[in-house]
């Protein structure tokens, strides 16, 4: 029987449940200086490598940098279980909210220092006016990978327009395949809307669609092989993913994570998996079905299998604080700095002390672990 592996080993100890980096700090000589360049690329003479040897964010273990999940807005239209409270409204003023020139510029210089993956999060991403445009801009800038997370709703009629902006992949949120138990968790009556979705992004370029599920022991863990075989039929990448100490009203507990080697192990008893190679710093433990179904499996076991030693993430809330981890105690406020007049040099200098400074691990498993006092919607997923 296979389990879903920990992460790849080499430069990772692993403690009990903890994951502990123990990769070497890399000499700041290798950093060098900032140039602003643009974000040309390629290796063919002296010049260009040395420009890209520089434009690299890395923390003191050694870990670059290379992804940026940004979240443009806090709001969401449905309120999940797992995620936000029933309690009203507790959204930032739009004024808080980074602006598009600002997200523009922070785009750019992060651009600059070696960020080749963004992902578009929230909140709800797309009920944000303008986000077509902002990924166009994106995409004009040169982001190798342009992705977005978002809950379907409205994805069905903006699915077009997002891929003509640029848009290159998709993970839509679906945390339950009966319409009754999706609106109790979504607390909305978007479930047909929200396959709908699904349907338009698989029949799109975007195919195939990541499709996600948090799983919460006693809500919807019955559905692993529903969802599975949804995987098989739809040909979509079903993606599992541990609940985790980030939900509004604090429910979490250790016994409502459904840890992802059972969901493989009752996966694998009925359709055999086959693991797929993965990236060292991809977030899913990936595997196909032995009997060639299309549809694929992913596993994201961020409390029992923690994969911090090859992080290469950092987080931009929609408020502009700048957040190296998930479960950082503290972030770092990028908007202060814009605002007040900070050149391109200083937000460089402080992006690098900042990431510098990146946790080791989330610390989730340690027994004195406090949640971060932002939830999931504030940080973006
Ligand atoms: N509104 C979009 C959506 O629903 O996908 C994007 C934002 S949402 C915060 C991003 C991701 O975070 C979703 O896949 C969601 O299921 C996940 N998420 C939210 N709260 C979580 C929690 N406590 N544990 C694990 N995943 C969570």
């Amino acid at each position: 029987m296979e389990t879903p592996g920990p992460p790849e080993l080499g430069k990772e100890r692993f403690d009990g449940n903890m994951c502990i980096s123990v990769a070497r700090p890399i000499p700041s000589s290798w950093i060098g200086a900032f140039c602003f360049t643009g974000v040309e690329r390629g290796n063919s003479g002296g010049r260009v490598q040395t420009e890209n040897r520089a434009m690299t964010l890395q923390d003191k273990f050694g870990r670059q940098i290379t992804d940026l999940r940004i979240s443009i807005t806090d709001r969401c239209n449905f309120r999940c279980v797992y995620c936000r409270s029933a309690d009203p409204e507790n959204y930032r003023d739009h004024d808080e909210i980074l602006s598009w020139p600002e997200l523009d510029r922070l785009a750019r210089i992060f651009l600059g220092l070696g960020i080749r993956k963004i992902r578009i999060t929230g909140g709800e991403p797309l009920v944000r006016a303008g986000v077509e445009d902002y990924i166009a801009r994106l995409h004009a800038l040169g982001v190798e990978d342009l992705s977005m997370t978002t809950n379907g709703h409205l994805l069905a009629e903006r699915c077009e327009r997002l891929m003509q902006a640029g848009l290159r992949r998709i993970n839509i949120s679906l945390d339950s395949l009966d319409p009754g138990r999706f609106e109790r968790i979504t607390r909305t009556k978007s479930f047909g809307t929200v396959m709908h979705g699904i349907d338009v992004a698989q029949k799109s370029r975007l195919a195939p669609a990541k499709v996600n599920a948090v799983l919460v022991r006693g809500l919807n863990d019955d559905e692993v092989e529903s969802f599975a075989e949804f995987a098989r039929e739809r040909g979509v990448i079903m993606r599992f993913i541990e609940f985790m100490p980030l939900d509004a009203d604090r429910t979490w507990t250790r016994n409502l994570v459904v840890p992802a080697a059972e969901v493989h192990e009752r996966i694998h008893a009925r359709w055999p998996l086959v693991q797929i190679p993965h990236e060292r710093s991809e977030t899913a433990r990936k595997y196909r079905f032995a009997d060639g179904a299309p549809g694929e499996i992913g596993l994201i076991a961020p409390v029992t299998q923690p994969f911090c030693g090859h992080c290469s993430r950092i987080r931009l809330t929609a408020d502009g604080k700048l957040r190296t981890c998930l479960f950082s105690k503290d972030d770092h406020d990028l908007r202060g700095l814009l605002r007040e007049g900070a050149t391109d040099e200083d937000v460089v200098s402080f992006v690098r002390s900042v990431v510098d400074e990146k946790e080791e691990g989330h610390r989730i498993n340690a027994p004195d672990f406090v949640p971060p006092s932002r939830t999931m919607v504030f940080i973006g997923g």
